[in-house]
């Protein structure tokens, strides 16, 4: 029957004009979502997505870079097949090779360096996307490195390492629907996570009181917030030690409950005394009558949840401490592992918590090499190194540099972007060093221009997935189109890649569906059921009940919330400090030469980090870099909207756009990241770092600006 041309148009699925619709996922962004997709099919192209209404995540619900999905997985400069670089090293001039001859050359490259150098030469790195993590963590142990490396970094590693540290579990999320008061820290779901503003939003309707800590101007302190702190960046510590002052001073604190479960009270008592609101107001710019307003407001509306955003909190030198002194308010008000409050919880599967436990962690963790070299990073940042089963890539560029402790001398990358990095420059000339280099992505980026091998991954449309969501779901998708040229699953390549090197992994060897069996065989579900399921199937599990790990003891050396760490105690001699101290984030160095703060990476509405810079949809809302500027900053140097500017650190210059905004505060720029023609991490020194997570200080860093002229 030939399909009228209106139903052709119209996208309609059936008989008639032969599209059906598969369900798939989105992988744009963070794994904490991945929102379910309804693919329009016809004749093995995706013609048109939607949002699965069915699904337990979005419910119909894709933000705008979801929706752009098809011009994502469509892009012109998808690698096609395995690439052999023939010029120069980073003359970006490849031919085309088989996948068995690529999985030879790198099976024998990787094991001869492993002969000569040691397993420890050799980094596993994972950037974006992350689902294929658990994979390349085995078989970096497999391979018998400790550097098995993620992006994480110097993203979400951070929120995991404070609780850690803290509490001795790795994550807690805010209780919102149980909340009286809610406290958003750097918090701003309108530009990165739409789905979390709705509880938000709810919480609000029903009378829970919302302050937002921001600097900026944002949809979120415009629509949500009763009352919105704009401190200076990095000095967030000071606020939050000036708010459990006035808690402290006022009496609304919960003294029983910290006589029970919090540890080291008395001398973070006596320290906060220290930051009274006039002084918090000199250190952040807050005004001392907000800081007390923002205290009463927790105090008299418990109990408090609290949202503190892992990468805006942490990307100052004193980031660790700053998270850990906002966290401490949930213990001196009663509110973690609470009602309302703060509700411990643990991964289930790939950074998501859905109250079953796989079997991830064995997979992973059950190869780890004895006896080996400690990881990159670890004995630079000793906290990371004790809680972190990661190299910290940070101090990767160094180390290839240096050969100290120990020479560094191939990487095989999935994802991988030196722009990530502080001084991204310095990360490319020192992976340029590498004598071995792979990377495996779906476009010919950056860095994959200067690798040896580059190998073709394909995207969430074309591959099978195992995935968690909260509430108890899990699914276990199936391909909606055929993989586009040669491209393959990341998982595939790695399970292929174990049996090239031989490593004695039966398990990878046997493949995806066996490892994807292997996760979920305590799970009362099969992966058939699994995969015959349109929408995540529901696993029964019983629903944590506050208060139960308080009372099983906490796994502190102490078994209490920790304000006083005993993990970081052994350290002090290093200097570092086991109360949540504050130190000012900015250097002293030249602050008339570079009087502006420089922050790079808060996010953009359009953008999710550089992977969607060459989406055409995505980009048009800001085709060129631009930096923001307050337009009374702007006027004192002369600039006015879309001139062309120089940002310059005492790393560099790089020129963009100004774009005058009154919602960024004064005296600081923003830059988003990413962009290949304005880099604006070029601009951060590789040695502004937090000396106990190692993450860098992209959200402050002293700047000049000047007109060009
Ligand atoms: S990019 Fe948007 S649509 Fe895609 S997973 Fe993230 S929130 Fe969902």
């Amino acid at each position: 029957m030939k399909p009228s041309k209106t139903l052709l148009e119209a996208k309609i699925p059936g008989p008639e004009t032969g599209i059906q619709v598969k369900q798939t996922i989105c992988d744009i962004c963070c794994p904490s979502f991945h929102c379910g997709i309804d693919a329009y099919v016809k004749d093995g192209k995706v013609v048109k997505i939607e949002g699965t209404a069915e699904h337990p995540l979005n419910h119909g619900l894709l933000c705008t870079k979801g929706l752009c999905n098809r011009q994502y997985i469509y892009r012109e400069d998808r690698i096609r097949t395995p690439l052999k670089r023939v010029g120069p090293r980073g003359s970006g001039t490849f031919q085309p090779i088989s996948w068995e001859e690529a999985y030879q050359e790198i099976a024998s490259r990787l094991l001869e360096i492993r002969e000569e150098y040691g397993p420890e030469s050799v980094v596993f790195f994972s950037g974006y996307s992350k689902w294929y993590r658990p994979w390349l963590h085995r078989l970096a142990y497999q391979f018998g490195s400790p550097n098995y490396a993620t992006e994480s970094s110097i993203c979400m590693t951070s929120t995991f390492l404070n609780w850690l540290v803290t509490t001795g579990n790795i994550m807690s999320s805010p209780d919102t629907p149980r909340a009286g008061v809610y406290l958003g820290w750097a918090y701003n779901p309108y530009h990165s996570r739409y789905l979390a503003a709705k509880g938000v939003e709810a919480g609000k309707e029903r009378g829970m009181k919302v302050i937002i800590v921001d600097p900026r101007i944002t949809p979120t302190t415009e629509r949500l917030a009763d009352l919105h702190l704009r401190p200076r960046p990095g000095t967030d510590g000071a606020l939050a030690l000036g708010l459990a002052h006035v808690l402290i001073r006022e009496g609304m604190v919960d003294e029983p409950y910290i006589e029970k479960y919090v540890y080291g009270y008395e001398a973070y008592r006596a320290y906060v005394q220290g930051f009274p609101p006039e002084k918090v107001e000199q250190l952040t710019g807050v005004p001392a009558q907000q800081a007390e307003e923002a205290a009463r407001m927790i105090g008299e509306n418990l109990p408090l949840a609290i949202n503190e955003s892992a990468a805006p909190i942490a990307h100052h030198r004193n980031g660790f401490q700053n998270y850990r002194a906002i966290m401490a308010l949930s213990a001196i008000t009663g509110c973690f592992d609470r009602p309302g409050g703060q509700i411990p919880c643990q991964f289930s599967y790939n950074y998501q918590s859905a109250g079953f436990q796989t079997r991830e962690d064995q997979f992973t963790l059950e190869a780890k090499p004895k006896n080996a070299r400690p990881a990159v990073g670890s004995q630079w940042f000793p906290i990371w190194g004790d809680f972190i089963n990661e190299a910290q890539v940070d101090d990767l560029a160094r180390q290839i540099q240096t050969q100290d402790p120990y020479p560094l001398k191939a990487m095989l990358g999935f994802g991988v972007n030196f722009r990530i990095a502080p001084d991204s420059e310095g990360l490319k000339a020192a992976l340029m060093k590498l004598d071995f280099l792979v990377n495996t992505d779906l476009f010919m980026t950056d860095t994959c221009k200067f690798c040896d091998l580059v190998l073709p991954a394909c995207s969430s449309f074309e591959r099978s997935e195992l995935k968690a969501y909260g509430g108890g779901w899990l699914t276990c998708t199936q391909p909606v189109i055929e993989p586009l040229y040669q491209s393959r699953s990341d998982v595939d390549i790695l399970c292929d890649l174990s049996k090239a090197m031989n490593l004695g992994d039966p398990l990878m060897e046997a493949g995806r569906e066996a490892c994807y069996r292997y996760m979920i065989q305590d799970l009362p579900v099969t992966l058939e059921q699994l995969k015959e399921a349109p929408y995540p199937v529901k696993i029964p599990v019983e629903p944590y009940q506050p208060g139960s790990m308080l009372e099983k003891g906490l796994s502190t050396k102490s078994g209490k919330f920790e304000l006083y760490s005993l993990a970081i105690a052994p350290y002090e001699e290093r200097g570092l400090d086991p109360l949540p101290t504050y130190k000012e984030p900015l250097n002293q160095e030249d602050p008339e030469k570079y009087p502006f703060v420089l922050c790079s990476g808060p996010r953009l509405t359009n953008a999710q980090h550089s992977r969607l810079h060459g989406v055409p949809w995505n980009r048009f809302l800001r085709p060129e870099p631009m930096a923001d500027l307050n337009p009374e900053d702007a006027a004192s140097l002369g600039i006015q909207q879309e001139d062309v500017i120089e940002l310059f650190t005492k790393m560099g210059a790089i020129t963009v756009k100004a774009n005058l905004s009154i919602k960024v505060d004064k005296g600081t720029v923003y830059m988003f990241h990413g962009y290949s023609e304005a880099d604006v991490n070029s601009l951060m020194s590789p040695d502004h770092l937090d000396p106990y997570s190692g993450f860098p200080a992209f959200r402050s860093t002293r700047l000049g600006v000047r007109k060009k002229v």
